[in-house]
């Protein structure tokens, strides 16, 4: 083993995934994470090829993970289907007006019960939970970096990886507090977002759209559907476009109730608010935030590295951000495995942590800021607002095919050699 210890900050997909990665690497890990134990909230996530690819390089017990929790479209003839869009909006039935395949179709899982099956595969006590970070320091004379809690402890590791999310502490300090991309801004849209018996919402709307995967467009408010827990849910959320703002820029949740989101959703077809009406009565609605406005300009600083939201935190509509933190796993734990190999007594004195952040940031922030601004795209494209495109189908559909291919045509592997091979010329030089 290795004998130094990267400390990785948050336990998300991100950290998570980085921490498996790593773990079965030999490389030693611990997580500091502010919650009191893992967890995640009772909604879904999808995955596309790029991040099942990335979950196999992580560890071949994350790709395992997601095959046994994930749900596809339930029809045979949708194997491939990423959504059918519709057009969703006036009186009449749901139209599909056309269709966005992805070489693996939708394939979405539970997020708790996802990260419930990843967390088995960490050994007990590699996490210290209730530890939220609020200030790092880098001491120039043992080169350890010391992380400070809010509890007024500290801790001491040779790097840190800020897994922290899109409020991560550990980017105000990789950036400065006063950097515009310290914090995220808010896009003008929130989501509501809810789990529905998959029973209830076959009565509502029927089996196509209650069994595969559905993007339902309107002006100014899509909504997405797709199946999750082996068939037994649909996941919902529904996204609005509003111009009044978002009055808390700390708190990105408050809470609604199915009025409001009948409210937003009103003019839209019948369909429609009889999927609403299968929501809770009381649920929240989240503000969505992004570094699209002030993307940063590196992932790291000496020896500590942003990964997952905390670099790239993108809005939700590639449904990819959580696809990008697990390549960005891929990638980072295999260059410093590359670095561990390339020292002669493999015991990891001086890893050269700079130069391996360097070539993390090389080969991952273009493509990851590329997502954010994509994904403002295509979010607008699905609510009629997207420049150039507006309520035409068929160049919506030419934008979205391109833009998906990006993302889920991407070979993770062929990035970490690359990756790699950038960091041997670092080394070199
Ligand atoms: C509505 C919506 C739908 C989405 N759908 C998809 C999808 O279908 N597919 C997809 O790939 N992505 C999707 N995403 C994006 C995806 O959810 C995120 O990209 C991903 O969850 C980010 O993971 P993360 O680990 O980087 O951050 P997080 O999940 O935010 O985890 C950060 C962790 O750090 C901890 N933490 C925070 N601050 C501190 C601190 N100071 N000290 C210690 N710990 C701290 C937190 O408690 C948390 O556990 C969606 C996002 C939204 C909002």
């Amino acid at each position: 083993m290795p004998n130094f210890e990267i400390a990785i900050v948050g336990a998300g997909i991100a950290g998570v995934t980085l921490a498996i990665a790593l773990h079965y690497r030999g490389i030693n890990v611990t997580i500091y994470e502010s919650a009191r134990a893992f967890g995640e909230i009772g909604a879904g996530v999808a995955f596309g090829p790029n991040a099942v690819q990335a979950m196999r390089i992580c560890h071949e017990g994350v790709e395992q993970a997601f095959q046994r929790v994930r749900t596809r479209n339930i029809w045979p003839s949708k194997e491939k289907v990423w959504f059918d869009y519709v057009d969703a909006y006036g009186q009449g039935e749901p139209k599909i007006e056309f269709t966005v395949s992805n070489g693996m179709g939708q394939s979405g899982v539970h997020r708790a019960i996802f990260l419930e099956q990843l967390v088995k595969l960490l050994p007990e006590g590699i996490a210290k939970f209730s530890k939220r970070v609020s200030s790092i320091e880098e001491n120039g004379a043992d080169k350890k970096v010391v992380i400070h809690f809010t509890d007024g402890t500290s801790a001491e590791a040779d790097a840190v990886v800020g897994c922290d999310g899109i409020k991560s502490a550990v980017r105000r300090h990789v950036v400065g507090e006063d950097s515009p991309s310290a914090w995220p801004g808010y896009t003008g849209k929130y989501a509501y977002r809810a789990l529905v018996p998959m029973s209830d919402a076959i009565e509502a709307v029927g089996k196509e759209i209650a069994e595969n995967a559905f993007m339902h467009m309107g002006p100014d408010g899509h909504m997405l559907t797709f199946p999750v827990n082996h068939g037994a849910l649909v996941n919902l959320v529904a996204f609005k476009t509003s111009s009044e703002g978002w009055d808390d820029p700390l708190r990105m949740t408050k809470p609604a109730r199915q009025e409001d989101l009948l409210r937003d959703f009103a003019g839209y077809k019948p369909y429609i608010q009889k999927l609403i009406k299968l929501t809770k009565p009381e649920m929240d609605i989240w503000a969505i935030y992004d570094l699209g406005d002030h993307p940063v300009s590196t992932f790291y600083k000496g020896r500590v590295c942003l990964l997952g939201d905390a670099a790239h935190a993108t809005s939700p509509h590639h449904g990819a951000g959580g696809g990008f933190c697990i390549e960005d796993s891929a990638v980072l734990a295999t260059l410093l495995l590359a670095a561990v190999e390339t020292r002669a007594d493999k015991e990891g004195k001086d890893i050269p942590f700079e130069s391996v952040f360097a070539a993390f940031d090389a080969s991952r922030r273009e493509r990851s800021q590329w997502l954010v601004q994509s994904s403002r795209f295509i979010g607008d494209c699905y609510q009629w607002r997207a420049e150039g495109v507006d309520r035409d189908f068929v160049r919506m559909e030419e934008e979205i095919n391109r833009r998906v291919g990006i993302v889920s045509t991407f070979d993770v592997m062929d990035a970490c050699e690359k990756a790699k091979e950038d960091l041997a010329r670092r080394l070199r030089t």
